[in-house]
């Protein structure tokens, strides 16, 4: 059984939000050609997407060819939309929500949702997390930062208490990439920043003690945790020798937290996948490809068969890790 714990998928179709709310820079499809389609951010081509990215039959012969059994869905993380009015988002979260859950409850065996919610205003995300589950979801996917306001921050803690309470998976997804701005060429905001941002997350959440007050929260940080694992040693150092400027809201060391949070395995390379497996142990490490993307997995679950683990440790991470963050 392998489980692909980081897909994204769009409705076909999207309804003209910008027209709608009379405002803003909402996402919109345009289908140019049979099976292809440009996200349109305004006039901008914010990416071309193949048909995988909306058919689910498509996906399910894909999934075939790959060997993958079953693949959690969320939405593409510009589709947060979390700088638009909370009631604004909330409609476009149950949108895209309301299409995830038609075609889990189509293809049961194939699909698993989370959900997305306006995490700009904690009572409605609240609001759409409760609904989400009720009607079958396994938790609900955030961005690494909300409009610049880090995880830490005390007005998430409702949301985190739900998702608790609720036992609701979190994937923690890079977006809105610090610096992008000073960084146009070379798609440095894909290749240094969204990394940067998982890091930004993982070290907000563990340094504001998100984990010390909300002891079951199940997080999984997407691409293996980004910088957060490579750059963990000057982490816990910058700890130790200045606790008076990291250490003052939680005094555990960093590296405590190891094996408390689940990762994906997208890291694009088998030596730092070995590297993850032994810091964060296999069973907290999910097969996650980041699939339909160019930057993802061309061949989700590849890298862990290429990887040099034991069969155990694979078990663990194309299905055991997964069950136990889902709730399986
Ligand atoms: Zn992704």
């Amino acid at each position: 059984m392998i489980i692909d714990v980081h897909t994204h998928i769009i409705p076909k179709h999207l309804p003209d939000f910008t027209k709608q709310f009379g405002y803003g820079d909402f996402i919109k499809l345009e289908h140019h050609q049979p099976g292809k389609a440009w996200m349109m951010q305004g006039d901008k081509r914010f990416r071309e997407i193949l048909a995988n990215c909306w058919d689910a039959e498509i996906r399910i012969e894909e999934m075939k060819q790959h060997g993958i059994d079953k693949q959690v869905i969320c939405t593409i993380p510009v589709m947060f939309s979390y700088n638009a009015k909370p009631q604004d988002c909330l409609l476009i979260s149950e949108f895209l929500n309301d299409d995830i859950a038609a075609t889990v409850s189509q293809y049961p065996d194939k699909f698993i949702g989370l959900a997305t919610v306006p995490m700009q205003d904690t009572k409605l995300a609240v609001k759409e997390l409760e609904r989400s589950m009720k009607i079958g979801f396994k938790g609900v996917q955030i961005g690494s930062n909300i409009n610049n306001i880090n995880l830490n921050d005390e007005r998430f803690f409702d949301f985190y208490a739900a998702c608790e309470s609720l036992n609701a998976a979190i994937l923690i997804h890079p977006w809105q990439m610090m610096g992008q701005e000073h960084m146009t060429k070379y798609w440095l905001p894909w290749l240094v920043g969204m990394p940067a941002e998982i890091s930004r997350a993982a070290c907000s959440m563990i340094f504001g003690g998100v984990f010390e007050r909300f002891k079951k929260l199940k997080v999984c940080f997407a691409h293996g945790g980004g910088s957060l694992l490579p750059t963990l040693g000057r982490i816990e150092h910058g700890w130790e020798c200045r606790p008076d400027l990291v250490a003052i809201d939680n005094k555990h060391n960093p590296k405590e937290y190891l094996g408390k949070f689940w990762v994906d395995s997208h890291v694009c390379d088998t030596e730092m996948l070995e590297y993850t497996v032994k810091k964060c142990g296999a069973n907290k490490v999910m097969q996650g490809s980041d699939y339909p993307f160019p930057l993802g997995e061309a061949i989700p679950g590849e890298l862990v068969h290429k990887t040099p683990l034991s069969d155990k440790d694979k078990e663990l991470v194309f299905f055991g890790a997964a069950k136990e963050w889902l709730n399986l």
